[in-house]
């Protein structure tokens, strides 16, 4: 017997007129470049991504098409989360901290028809333009339009008006994203009008964010990021106020911001809040942040020294995890009654853990000899499924290395589970370094690192370091009789990467351990060089 409940579709339009028109006064405010802040209300964003919605319909994007942005966290990014799907077509948020030519092969993949750019980062653009074929560049901000490009407030300007929406359902693609490739391309993930509801509010719950509309919420997680961990959209929902960083990314900016602002949530990677955390530490008494301000951090592992600090400033971390696969919210850290009455050093300790899986989330943990226990000990890899964990690639559909015959997601985390249903990543099986929230191909550089021609062999591997949460540090044997130094080496890798990529870090040892194939025995490397710490 069916349900006599209406089939309704879940899509971001709805999350759009509801933010519009019940909290058309809360506010939107965002740095620009030079700093000012400007600011709207979600009446006017309403209106705005309704007009870009209606001028890209008149300018011929059709239902599934993507419009690419390349653009910081803003105002008129917000619109476009919003404009892009309510016209049927698919956001697709550009990582601008990739080289041009990583991002101009993601654009050809994508196919993207136009692209909306930030005025800042027309440079960018310029290196990319030569090898994409996009049919319109629409330019956000005030800065000067090259002849090939279009003013975007003059694309939008006097649409809109009467705009309805498109009648997709809630299976259409609505975003796109893409993964930074362990070896070989990056893959694009897809987001749907449903999955992206769905994760807008169940992250919204009170055990999750206890979002709400008294709620000031500033992202400084990358829109660019698997929708800057989801949270504008949820925001949105529940008409929170909304504040964005633009470029400017340093510590004493975004204090000001939370502190003007009256921000009550704030995100972003653990990088930041180390940052964040020294200025505080420097400035006692010199920003007045809302007491009991909460800050989602996840993307890397959060330390347990870290909760206790920001305790100590009476500002409570939410320890997260999740993946661009998983839209990407899988697991928050929150206590349970029994964790409430216990002293702090067990509460650090739950909190400092990955966190229990959102409700419609299932995961698991499989080992060599099947699904482990959840016993608090026994790693395996971390598997996961429910509606807003992705099922395959774009174009590339299902490998059966990222997706299990039975379904799941394959992580490519190293985890345990406890009994109480506590997920805490151990390692990973990814080969790549987590620089400042950011990736980097342990492949790539070890190729590049190869290329030069008195290299014999290099791996690289990920050590710790005290900012950055990872660095890259190169271990290389020298052909016979060469010589090759660390600042060659640097030089070499310069001109093939973006600096913030290339290794500070050199080791010159006479011999790689490896594996009975052959390959580099990556863990070996990492215990022999557990201890290493970074120069830079
Ligand atoms: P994001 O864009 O959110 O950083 P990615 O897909 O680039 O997502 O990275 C996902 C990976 O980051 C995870 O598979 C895991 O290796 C790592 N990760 C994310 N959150 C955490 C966390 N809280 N603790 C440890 N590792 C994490």
């Amino acid at each position: 017997m069916l349900s006599t409940m209406m089939a309704y579709p879940l899509t971001t339009h709805h999350i759009l007129e509801r933010a519009g028109r019940f909290f058309g006064d809360r506010e939107i405010a965002w740095r620009r470049p030079d700093r000012s802040v400007a600011r709207y209300t979600y009446a006017d964003m309403r209106r705005r991504a309704r007009a870009l919605a209606a001028a890209l319909v008149a300018a011929g994007i059709r239902e599934g098409d993507r419009v690419a942005t390349l653009m910081w966290n803003g105002g008129a990014h917000l619109e476009a989360y919003f404009g892009i799907p309510a016209a049927g077509a698919v956001l697709h948020t550009l990582n601008l901290r990739l080289a041009p030519e990583d991002i101009a092969w993601i654009v050809n993949d994508a196919e993207d028809r136009f692209v909306i750019v930030d005025d800042v980062l027309l440079p960018l653009w310029e290196k990319i333009r030569p090898h994409v074929n996009v049919e319109r560049v629409l330019v956000a901000g005030s800065g000067a339009v090259p002849g090939w490009a279009e003013r975007y407030e003059a694309f939008i300007a006097g649409k809109g008006e009467g705009f309805e929406y498109p009648d997709i359902g809630e299976n259409a693609a609505c975003g796109m994203c893409y993964t930074s490739g362990t070896t070989g391309r990056p893959k694009g993930v897809v987001y749907g009008h449903r999955s992206t509801v769905l994760h807008s509010i169940t992250i919204a719950i009170p055990d999750c964010l206890g979002l709400s509309v008294h709620d000031a919420v500033l992202a400084v997680t990358p829109m660019f990021h698997a929708n800057s961990w989801g949270v504008p959209y949820a925001a949105a929902m529940v008409g929170a106020k909304q504040v964005f960083p633009g470029p400017h990314l340093g510590a004493e900016d975004l204090l000001d911001l939370m502190a003007g602002e009256g921000i009550t949530l704030a995100l972003g990677v653990p990088t930041i809040w180390m940052t964040i955390r020294e200025a505080l530490d420097a400035h006692p008494g010199r920003w007045a942040l809302a007491r009991g301000m909460r800050m989602m951090v996840g993307g890397s592992a959060v330390p347990p020294a870290m909760i206790r600090a920001f305790d100590r400033h009476g500002l409570a971390i939410k320890h997260g995890w999740g993946m661009t696969e998983t839209s990407p919210v899988g697991s928050l850290a929150w206590l349970k009654p029994q964790h409430v009455a216990a002293d702090y050093d067990t509460q650090v300790a739950v909190r400092a853990k990955q966190g229990i899986p959102l409700p419609l989330v299932d995961m698991r943990i499989v080992g060599d000899a099947g699904e482990q226990p959840w016993d608090g000990k026994s790693v395996g890899e971390l598997q996961v499924r429910g509606p807003w964990i992705t099922g395959s690639y774009f174009k590339v559909g299902a490998q059966p290395d990222k997706f299990t015959a039975d379904g799941w997601l394959r992580t490519g985390d190293v985890a345990s589970m406890d009994a109480e249903g506590y997920l805490r990543i151990a390692d990973r099986t990814k080969d790549l370094v987590k620089s400042g929230g950011e990736w980097i191909s342990s492949v790539d550089l070890e190729n590049a690192v190869m290329g030069h021609p008195a290299v014999a062999e290099a791996a690289v591997i990920a050590i710790p370091h005290p900012k950055w949460d990872e660095r890259p540090l190169a271990v290389v044997v020298a052909k016979p009789g060469a010589n090759v130094t660390a600042e060659a080496l640097r030089e070499h890798l310069l001109a093939q990467f973006p600096k913030w990529m290339v290794p500070d870090d050199y080791v010159f040892v006479d011999a790689l351990p490896k594996t009975s194939t052959g390959k580099f025995l990556k863990t070996k490397l990492r215990e022999d060089f557990r201890d290493y710490r970074s120069k830079a």
